[in-house]
């Protein structure tokens, strides 16, 4: 199998086997000897790991990287890492749960009932949603992996799969691991980037069996209506089609527009699950927490697959994660005032050099059109040569991320319009 070669273990192990056999060397073996004899075999990746699709982000991390190493001040809005740190009281949280000798244990399979609790009533708050504790929440290790899980529990090859496009590209690493096939749901300006149903194929739609859909959206940064979620649940039903909702960015909303949750609808319960995730919600991206939520057959099997990967989070986590969801809520208030005030400043000073988009309306990214004469690479690899500005290009989310690119509103006010300042000096618009 040669794409792969560069996989073959004989050379990279090396090392290791030396280790090893200096171990057995004190226990009178050769050393020497046992190196050179030692057999190697051509490590070639399973049928379903050539099946992943590329990461297409690792590119432009290296590439901004080897721009900082040369010396630039390179200002990076090309990523969807929060960069506020996690409020205090959820770090004391951990902090103190740490010292709790019975989190040194193995955790309960699916995670502590506390957690699951903590999480069901922060929904009832936020979102007037109840959730049984018991049978309606899986805990995650952050929402990442529940999405790339549930196509593992819900789809067999051959099975079709329903993906925004553009979209998160994780969706797609867990329907190629299944060998299920994608069918993407253009989401398109005149559309306020949501799926047109009507326009999916009827065989397609025969065949699928799970579908994405993530508002507010990264990368658009546009929230849905109820009434988009009313449509959803509506065709999930007539056709048998399970749902995710990926409400990363559930919290996150401008303008005083609170995101709706998938589960505020009614029947969302009987056809699908929200995955919530606590790394945009309290940037606690590394931590590393997130929940299925909803359909109790669908929990069930995320549960069953965990239980067969993993055993839940370590207890401490869930400690501080319970804490974050029940304490006070004002650090998430504020966070969201403070993507709004960036939202604004980067708005006001694309506006200042010509550059025409949409304001967001939730996440933390903005979705800019490319200039006439530029792809979504083109401009990209130009403002980070040009301007020392990482941005993503809109093509690494689908097809139909061409013509955009995604800027993150992760980095202060004064970076974001030193940033579009000098793109605004390339005289581009
Ligand atoms: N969904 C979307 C749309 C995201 O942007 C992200 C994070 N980049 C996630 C899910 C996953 O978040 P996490 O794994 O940190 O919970």
């Amino acid at each position: 199998m040669k794409p792969n070669a560069g996989l073959s273990s004989a050379s990279s192990n090396a090392p290791d086997i030396a280790a090893e056999q200096n171990v057995s060397a004190a226990q009178g073996i050769p050393a020497a000897r046992a190196v050179s004899a030692a057999p190697t075999i051509a490590v070639a990746p399973a049928e379903r790991l050539r099946r992943l699709p590329e990461q297409f982000f690792a590119r432009l991390v290296r590439k901004a990287n080897e721009r900082i190493s040369e010396g630039h001040d390179v200002i990076n809005l090309g990523q969807g890492n929060p960069d506020r740190p996690t409020p205090q009281h959820i770090v004391r949280a951990l902090q103190e749960a740490a010292e709790n000798p019975l989190y040194h244990r193995y955790p309960p399979f699916s995670g502590y009932g506390f957690l699951k609790e903590a999480v069901a009533r922060r929904y009832k708050e936020d979102f007037g949603v109840d959730l049984d504790p018991e049978t309606e929440v899986a805990i995650l290790f952050g929402g990442k992996t529940g999405l790339v899980e549930i196509s593992q529990c819900l789809l067999d090859p051959g099975d079709v799969c329903l993906v925004p496009d553009p979209g998160y590209p994780d969706y797609w690493s867990g329907i190629a691991l299944a060998g299920a096939r994608m069918v993407f749901m253009p989401l398109r300006k005149e559309n306020r980037f949501l799926p047109d149903y009507g326009e999916l194929a009827a065989a397609d739609v025969r065949r699928a069996k799970l579908m994405f859909i993530n508002y507010p959206n990264n990368p658009t940064a546009v929230s849905a209506p109820a009434a988009f979620y009313e449509e959803t649940v509506r065709f999930a039903a007539k056709h048998g089609i399970a749902v995710a909702s990926d409400f990363a960015y559930g919290a996150i909303g401008f303008d005083g527009r609170k995101p709706v949750s998938f589960l505020q609808t009614d029947g969302a319960k009987e056809v699908g699950v929200e995955f919530y995730t606590l790394s945009k919600t309290y940037n606690m991206a590394g931590w590393r927490v997130g929940f299925a939520l909803g359909n109790k057959e669908i929990v069930r099997l995320i549960n069953l697959i965990q239980d067969h990967y993993y055993c839940s989070l370590f207890g401490a986590i869930q400690a501080a994660a319970a804490a974050a969801l029940t304490g006070p809520q004002d650090c998430v208030r504020e966070l969201v005032a403070l993507y709004e005030r960036r939202r604004n400043v980067l708005f006001a000073a694309l506006n200042k050099i010509g550059w025409e988009a949409e304001p967001s309306e939730g996440s933390f990214f903005a979705w800019l059109p490319v200039p006439k004469g530029h792809t979504s690479a083109s401009l990209a690899e130009l403002l980070l040569a040009e301007a020392n500005v990482v941005v993503a290009p809109g093509n690494g989310f689908g097809r139909h991320g061409e013509g955009y690119v995604r800027l993150g509103l992760l980095a202060s006010e004064e970076r974001l319009a030193e940033a579009v300042e000098r793109i605004g000096k390339l005289g581009l618009f």
